[in-house]
């Protein structure tokens, strides 16, 4: 599946380990409980976490140690990824998934905060995770 815009690029995510480190700090969370790998579904394999998406772009864990929760995020991001999580938005009914989908940075900034409100609320609702970030997005920009 490519985009009418031709081929996605890649979202280099652990070079915008800054960005994420404030949106996480804005929010009261330490940037410690973020942890980079090169693909979540083998991480998680390894940890004998079950995972059943290969295109995984990011993954809450909550547990018994340090902070008592991990975020898991990839490398690197691909177009796929990207598609992979904006389908599902599709499929649930939440509207702004082009408009992420087509700005690597937007995108990035909207998973995090994502995550960012499974960390804080421990609820598995993505609708609401979804338009809650979508809200912080936009109360960054205006
Ligand atoms: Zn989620």
């Amino acid at each position: 599946m490519a985009s009418l815009d031709g081929e996605m690029t890649n979202i280099d995510v652990r070079a915008n380990r800054d960005v994420i480190a404030s949106l996480l700090a804005a929010h009261g969370l330490p940037s410690e409980i973020v942890v980079y790998v090169d693909n979540i579904q083998a991480w998680c394999r390894e940890q004998r976490i079950e995972e059943s998406n290969p295109w995984r772009s990011a993954k809450t864990l909550y547990h018994d140690g340090t902070h008592g929760v991990t975020v898991l995020l990839p490398n690197v991001i691909t177009g796929d990824m990207v598609q992979s999580v904006t389908g599902g938005m599709l499929c649930r009914g939440f509207p702004h998934w082009r408009e992420l989908e087509q700005d690597g940075s937007l995108f990035l900034k909207h998973l995090v905060l994502h995550e960012v409100r499974h960390v804080l609320e421990r609820h598995h609702d993505e609708n609401l995770c979804d338009t809650w970030a979508y809200e912080q997005l936009g109360a960054k920009s205006s």
